[in-house]
């Protein structure tokens, strides 16, 4: 597995690097100290997942991801520091997977580079599970595939799975804390910032008026409910 690390902080680039070294041996490290060089990379390179920091000397960050989302889904963590809770969301709304506060314990910091990888790879399909149609929208969750109208609709590993959760239970509310569970995993469960921010993200790609949604609807803060469009 390859990670690319995009972060200035020698410091804190030389804690991560020490994560990985005692504690996941196999991973290709590669950084980046600028946010610049830190896009080339993420396009040369093809890491598995991405590492970012937002506070970087040439660009913003979220500028950073933003760009990185133009030609990529990889998975990408953002790497914010304490109290910065606007970035974290905006990082999330922008496509970030995750994000981990600054200054990080190292166990955790892994287990939220697990959780990352376990979410990019496809869920278990049921045997003989086809492709999903459903009027002008069709999935097809093995190949990765989502077209509305025949378009195409490019979806982040995490956005994917969400989408497979609730259309996989078409018409039953989902509570936010299953969806967390099952799509970022259980260490989730209390983080509701994620579901909602995801739902958006997800409404702006398939629903015709995402502030008047007709396939993902809310159930009252309890959770969401998918419904297939006629
Ligand atoms: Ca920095």
């Amino acid at each position: 597995m390859k990670v690319l690390v995009i972060e200035d902080n020698p410091e804190v680039l030389q804690s991560v690097q020490l994560c990985f070294e005692l504690r996941w041996p196999g991973v290709t490290l590669l950084s980046a100290a600028e946010g610049q060089k830190g896009l080339e990379m993420t396009q040369t390179e093809q890491p598995d997942v991405v590492i970012l920091d937002l506070g970087l000397p040439d660009t913003d960050g979220l500028e950073v991801l933003r760009q990185i989302r133009r030609f990529s889904s990889v998975p990408v963590m953002i790497l914010t520091v304490r109290g910065e809770e606007m970035d974290k969301v905006k990082g999330l709304e922008m496509g970030a997977d995750d994000y981990v506060v600054k200054p990080f314990a190292p166990a955790e910091f892994l287990s939220r580079i697990r959780a990352l990888v376990r979410r990019s790879r496809m869920p278990e399909l049921q045997p003989g599970e086809g492709p999903f149609v459903r009027g002008r929208l069709r999935i097809d969750f093995a190949a990765r595939e989502v077209t509305l109208e025949g378009r195409p609709v490019k979806l982040t590993p995490s956005e994917h799975k969400l989408l497979y959760q609730l259309v996989r239970n078409e018409g039953r509310v989902m509570s936010n804390q299953a969806l967390l569970e099952h799509v970022w995993g259980p260490d989730y469960a209390s983080e509701s910032d994620y579901i909602n921010v995801y739902v958006q993200r997800l409404r702006e790609k398939l629903e015709e008026d995402p502030r008047n949604p007709k396939m993902i609807l809310s159930e009252g803060g309890v959770g969401y409910k998918f419904v297939g469009p006629d």
